[in-house]
């Protein structure tokens, strides 16, 4: 019987899948330019601000909170490095 060599086979086939698929979505989202880690939002009301480019909206169009400033965004800091 190689049945117990048959299920670690199997786990480490398993394993080097779900690594294989979690390394093409981190490149194939690194390849859009979509921000890894989080989107950003206004610190204010929330508002989706991925599509708001910082110099040409200087204020959030949902409350009016001032872009420019630093905190303004919560993920600014991902946001220029892209
Ligand atoms: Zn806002």
């Amino acid at each position: 019987m190689q049945s117990g060599l048959a299920v670690f086979e199997l786990f480490l086939l398993v394993l080097i899948g779900s690594a294989l698929i979690v390394g093409v979505i981190f490149i194939y989202r690194g390849m859009r330019g979509v921000p890894v880690l989080s989107d950003p939002k206004c610190t204010r009301c929330g508002y989706d601000l991925r599509w708001i480019k910082p110099d040409v909206n200087v204020v959030c169009p949902e409350c009016g909170s001032d872009l420019t400033a630093r905190r303004a965004s919560s993920t600014m800091a991902v946001w220029e490095a892209g």
